[in-house]
């Protein structure tokens, strides 16, 4: 059973912001979720390091390109660890090693089966989207609807990629189902796009115009233009076209990609034409996500509201619990943020989420248990399923149900709805008076209560993994092994201190 998983690779010509943060905390958290189910998981994420945008940030920064998206790849790096990402590998585009075979490879494969053609071009290119876009493209003003920049008329020489021989096989597939697009409206927003006349797309720019960027085999006047050379890094990254190749043959198809949907048309309509002409197996599923956007507003440069994730993780954090400020991130984004339409950052949500379901929530319910566990219980006690069975059932099923679909607000909802129900029957069963007064029944209620809450970080291992590990360690339980369980209890340090 394997999972390939992907993020979409990001542009280095800036730092990261909180929308990446939340592409990869999703294809984290799917990564997790499904190694925890067996399935031997390859994640991979990455750079994007070609194209224009990423020279232009570079002049304005005065620093030759080469050395600037070094030093940007950093940061992409930092935010990695700063979220606790578990990818198993990062692609870089300027991987000359590993990269740049395949894109020469796959654009052979193009030419061999004649979907390479030179032609001239006019046309208004979007600097911020990479590519060339049309009028539909653009607003009353005639700027980028999703940038809000006017594209710039270009005329040049170009090689095209024959996407309209494609459009039809595409469309077909994507409408039986046979490469899912998820939610639905996104599926429906591309087999629209693919039933309306579809152009053949550039995929070259004149050497002398954009040099920083793969040559064309056998055109050294040409460099190929970023998608062509973006795309191949779901196949590159696996050793495609290198001499190497036992992961592609172990991992390809990839199982999910992860994209905004801003690049809907490249991920649903490109590449699967560009896969199709190289004679490769098709992706299975594409999930969609929604955007960011903060106290209400959508984040950009000329407002100043760009939130740092890195920030907010060290801002929330201490020396004592490091992991406090990345899992306090990661719950917020999955709990707060619709997985498919577009969700919003407040300080103040995000202090409200962390009191009120962190601190009161979880980290109490760990804290009444293990403190009252730790002193007075004489030895380890093994799991109780007795009157909560079909609760617990009931609550995880749902979790997974709300998983596969990759609604993880939902996931995290049924296991709060946990936490409050063991808390309900810390209370209904005065489990402090017990401790003291019956020994035997405190033995009993104790269990019970431990038993739900060994479900709730089960639950939310994949989505606050430190955090989970620690209410693992705190009842003596090690989640990957396959002994029996039996609950030995240590009441430690807050798991989230309350914030004032
Ligand atoms: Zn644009």
């Amino acid at each position: 059973m394997k999972f390939y998983i992907t993020t979409a690779i990001d542009y280095p010509n800036a730092k990261p912001h909180i929308g990446h943060a939340l592409e990869k905390l999703y294809a984290d958290t799917i990564a997790r979720y499904k190694r925890i189910q067996g399935y031997d998981v390859f994640y991979l994420t990455g750079t994007d390091e070609h194209g224009v945008k990423n020279v232009r940030a570079a002049q304005k920064a005065g620093i030759p390109v080469a050395k600037f998206i070094d030093k940007n790849v950093e940061g992409f790096k930092e935010l990695i660890g700063a979220l606790n990402i578990s990818n198993d590998y990062f692609i870089r585009t300027t991987n000359k090693k590993l990269h740049w075979p395949a894109v020469h490879k796959i654009w052979r494969a193009f030419e061999k089966n004649k979907d390479i053609y030179k032609k001239e071009y006019q046309g208004l290119y979007c600097a911020g989207h990479e590519a060339f876009v049309t009028r539909k493209d653009l607003d009353k003003n005639g700027s980028c609807v999703d940038h809000g920049t006017p594209p710039e008329p270009v005329k040049e020489e170009n090689y095209f990629f024959k996407l309209s021989r494609y459009a039809k096989r595409v469309h077909g597939l994507i409408k039986s189902g046979k490469l899912e697009i998820i939610p639905s409206e996104r599926k429906n927003e591309i087999l629209k796009f693919l039933e309306k006349k579809v152009e053949d797309i550039s995929f070259s720019r004149p050497r002398k115009d954009l040099k920083w960027g793969i040559v064309v085999p056998g055109d050294k006047t040409q460099t190929i233009y970023v998608w062509a050379d973006a795309l191949t890094n779901y196949i590159s990254a696996l050793g495609w076209g290198t001499a190497s190749s036992a992961k592609f043959k172990k991992y390809w198809p990839a199982d999910l990609h992860v994209i905004g949907k801003d690049i809907l048309r490249f991920h649903a309509a490109y590449w699967p034409a560009m896969l199709l002409s190289a004679g490769l197996p098709l992706p299975k599923k594409i999930f969609v996500h929604g955007f960011v956007s903060v106290e209400g507003k959508k984040m950009s440069k000329t407002l100043g509201n760009i939130i740092d994730p890195i920030k907010i993780v060290k801002q929330y954090s201490s020396a004592d619990s490091p992991q406090v400020g990345t899992d306090a991130l990661r719950y917020y984004l999955l709990s707060e943020i619709s997985p498919t339409r577009d969700g919003d950052f407040s300080q103040e949500k995000f202090e409200a989420r962390y009191n009120g379901d962190l601190a009161l929530g979880v980290g109490n319910f760990l804290a009444r248990i293990t403190s009252l566990g730790e002193k007075y219980l004489k030895k380890p006690i093994d799991p109780d399923y007795g009157g909560i069975k079909t609760e617990i059932d009931k609550k995880f099923k749902a979790y997974e149900k709300a998983m596969d679909s990759f609604n993880f607000p939902l996931a995290v909802k049924q296991a709060q709805a946990l936490v409050a129900y063991g808390d309900k029957k810390i209370n209904d069963s005065k489990l402090w008076v017990l401790a003291r007064e019956d020994e035997a029944r405190f033995g009993v209620e104790i269990a019970r209560v431990a038993t739900i809450l060994a479900t709730v970080a089960q639950m939310l291992l994949p989505i606050i993994p430190s955090s989970a590990q620690k209410i693992f360690e705190s009842i003596g339980i090690d989640p990957t092994s396959k002994k029996e369980w039996h609950f030995k209890f240590k009441k430690g340090k807050s798991l989230f201190p309350r914030l004032d």
